[in-house]
């Protein structure tokens, strides 16, 4: 299966170990360089076999990170020397991974890749949720976005959120940022009702996964997360919302329970 010279661009999955696919962790145990974001949970490059030179290529590590054109470098200077790399990058590597630059880096220096999927964040979240993104009765398509635009691109417009809010349709919202207001106000203008069923999820598939549940109306209401965070919106969320408020309502209601009867 592994061929010397050769990129694999591999998805991490959102950071159980658990949830990696078999050939990811088969390639990291072989990979002789594995150049990773900082995504990448330290559980996974645990799984890195003795031999390998494991870096963190990340945005946010160090001062200021390395950027896309030393990491296409690194990459096709390990390919050169013959070495078997691995790209690696948490969730799966064709969601917002900058995957189609360092394809053409690698297609310019006719370097052979690959591409491994892995599990998108936006996947686990539904999961910790507990929720289905389709349904045959409330939502016929999922729309992935981010909240975030690169460097140099246009501001997001009145007109992008007008087409993307359907009650139709399920919302996964990547890098969401703090600024629920914001979103709640854009989502709301552009049609979606109040009413409508949102989730945020932090750290989903990890030992900090935590959920918060809310509708449209209240996003900006929920409590601020730790990053990597997650956005729902969608009826298809209705009931696993639902579920996850009576949940916490109840625990809640142990805990004052619980403090009356101790006092
Ligand atoms: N390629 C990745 C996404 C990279 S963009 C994937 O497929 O998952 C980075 C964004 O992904 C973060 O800002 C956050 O919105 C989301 N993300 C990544 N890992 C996450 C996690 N474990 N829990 C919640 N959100 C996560």
């Amino acid at each position: 299966m592994i061929e010397p010279g050769k990129v694999y661009l591999v998805g991490a999955g959102p950071g159980d170990p658990d949830l990696l696919t078999v050939k990811a962790q088969k390639l990291l145990a072989i990979a002789q360089v594995i150049l990773h974001d900082d995504l990448v949970s330290a559980a996974i490059l645990s799984l890195a076999g003795p031999v390998a030179e494991v870096v963190n290529v990340g945005k946010r590590c160090g001062a200021k990170g390395a950027t896309q054109s030393e990491i296409n470098e690194r990459m096709v200077a390990a390919a050169r020397a013959g070495r078997c790399v691995v790209r690696l990058k948490g969730g799966d590597p064709a969601i917002f991974g900058r995957l189609a630059e360092e394809i053409d880096a690698l297609e310019a220096a006719s370097i052979p890749w690959e591409i491994v999927p892995g599990i998108t964040a936006g996947l686990a979240a539904a999961s910790a949720v507990g929720a289905s993104l389709t349904d045959r009765s409330k939502s016929a398509r999922v729309i992935i976005i981010t909240n975030h635009r690169a460097a140099g691109s246009e501001a997001p417009t009145q007109r992008d959120w007008q087409a993307l809010a359907r009650e139709d349709a399920t919302l996964i919202i990547y890098m969401p940022g703090n600024n629920f207001e914001n979103l709640r106000e854009q989502l709301l203008s552009a049609g979606l009702p109040p009413e409508i069923p949102a989730a945020i999820v932090s750290r989903a598939a990890s030992p900090e996964q935590s959920v918060e549940c809310a509708s449209l109306g209240d996003l900006n209401s929920l409590p601020r997360v730790a990053a990597p965070s997650i956005v729902l919106i969608g009826w298809s969320l209705d009931a696993a919302v639902r579920r996850h408020i009576t949940a916490s309502a109840s625990s809640l209601l142990a805990e004052a329970e619980f403090i009356l009867a101790t006092r």
